[in-house]
């Protein structure tokens, strides 16, 4: 039975409370700490009972002291990491002191600077080592359950995977004309930055957005799919060496794109602070604050995400293709949990993730990625925890 410190108290986290809270089995304390403390108040009022003790703490993670002497306060076996990408480097730092596991959704990144690759969660692999605990990165959808699902169909249906797409579509509406399914900042910045994929060795960049195609998805029909740069292709394609191609597309509406083009032109989307009023203050910061909280979308959201893999190669010296997807209904998230299906698909994997590396079936002292561990159980406690996943054996290809 374990202790759990989940840091972050946003729409992703009030999932992976939650989760972590039904799966009392598996956790049997839980401290909630953020910013807002009274966030993480309310949670714990909520949850505390007989099968699990729930405390809050304040904490401010960007600072590493913050968060040693939390965890030398209650000595959890694992921190999982649900507040922002700028705090995983501090929170990383923290465990290695303390000698705790640590788990995350989305790779690392520094405010002044759009962008994100493993390499700076990779260098520390050495000292999680020595240290003898394991941070697990990316335990989300996407990146997560991609990872999963991509090493899945390798263990159960290939000898050489040729190339992996990964599909991200929302055919979720939540009737504002601009908002984002989580944290605005973090975004935006992700989906203004050039689109990249890894080819035959070697990354292919085009310009953000530029390259739109059209994909039936099942619940939710066309969408319109984007290509994107996203942290999984980095992983994917290191530790599934022989593959050829790896490309992620998203779906975006006409009216998002209209806004954020928009907003793009007037430099609302920059991350580089401007002198406003003799305060320092990067325009993407001030967006963030007049967007609707994500957190605030729950009941408004109609509508389901369809995210999955399509993979082709060979099995038996014989061409194949494969696609595993999970569907997830907004208003059956948001019953559930009071939140909508991005947080949900995002933070239900947090808990698994931390569940399998509490009990030690993921084990390993090191930085490790989705892709490094056997798939099964994971793929298993999804269709446990609620995001259950089908099989497609003959689907469409993007073209
Ligand atoms: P939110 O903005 O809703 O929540 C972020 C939380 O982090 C807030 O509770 C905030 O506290 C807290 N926080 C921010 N800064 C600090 C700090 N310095 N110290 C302590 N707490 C802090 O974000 P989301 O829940 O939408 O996203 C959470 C994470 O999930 C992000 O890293 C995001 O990239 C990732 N994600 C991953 C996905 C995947 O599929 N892999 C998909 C979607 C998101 P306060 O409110 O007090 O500021």
């Amino acid at each position: 039975m374990s202790k759990v410190l989940v840091i972050g108290c946003g729409a992703v986290a009030s999932v992976a409370i939650q989760k972590i809270a039904q799966n009392h089995e598996v956790f049997k304390e839980m401290i909630i700490a953020s910013r807002t403390q009274s966030k993480c108040e309310d949670f714990a009022k909520k949850l505390n009972g007989p099968n699990i003790k729930v405390l809050s703490e304040h904490v401010d993670a960007d600072h590493v002291e913050n968060v040693v002497k939390l965890i030398e306060k209650y000595h959890p076996d694992i921190v999982v990491n649900v507040a922002l990408p700028y705090q995983n480097i501090p929170i990383m730092e923290a465990c290695i002191q303390t000698k705790t596991h640590y788990l995350d959704t989305a790779c690392a990144e520094v405010k002044e600077k759009a962008g994100f690759e493993y390499g700076t969660q990779w260098i520390y692999h050495e000292r999680f080592k020595k240290a003898g605990v394991m941070a697990l990165l990316g335990s989300g959808f996407d990146p997560g359950v991609t990872s999963v699902f991509s090493m899945y169909a390798k263990k159960h249906y290939f000898d050489t995977i040729d190339t992996i797409d990964i599909l991200d579509a929302n055919g979720g509406d939540h009737g504002y004309p601009f908002a984002t399914n989580f944290n605005p900042e973090i975004n935006i910045r992700e989906i203004t930055l050039p689109g990249r994929y890894y080819e035959q060795g070697s990354w292919k960049v085009v310009p953000a957005l530029s390259e739109k195609h059209v994909y039936e998805l099942d619940g939710i029909g066309p969408k319109d799919m984007y290509l994107m740069y996203h942290e999984e292709i980095e992983s994917l394609a290191k530790f599934i060496p022989e593959v050829k191609r790896i490309r992620f597309f998203m779906s975006f509406g006409e009216s998002y794109l209209m806004h954020l083009r928009a907003l793009q032109n007037v430099g609302m989307t920059s991350v580089k602070p401007i002198n406003f009023k003799g305060q320092q203050i990067a325009p993407i910061e001030f967006l963030r604050a007049v967007l609707p909280e994500p957190a605030s979308l729950g009941p408004r959201t109609k509508g389901k995400t369809n995210i999955g893999c399509i993979v082709s190669g060979t099995k038996h010296g014989e061409k194949k293709t494969y696609y595993v997807y999970n569907m997830c209904d907004h208003e059956a998230a948001y019953r559930e949990t009071g939140s909508q299906a991005i947080a949900y698909t995002t933070g239900v994997p947090a808990m698994i993730g931390a569940a399998l590396v509490v009990q030690g079936i993921w084990h390993g002292a090191g930085v490790f990625n989705m892709e490094e561990f056997d798939p099964d159980p994971f793929m298993d406690m999804l269709n446990k925890w609620g995001l259950p996943w089908n099989e497609n054996f003959n689907p469409v290809l993007v073209d």
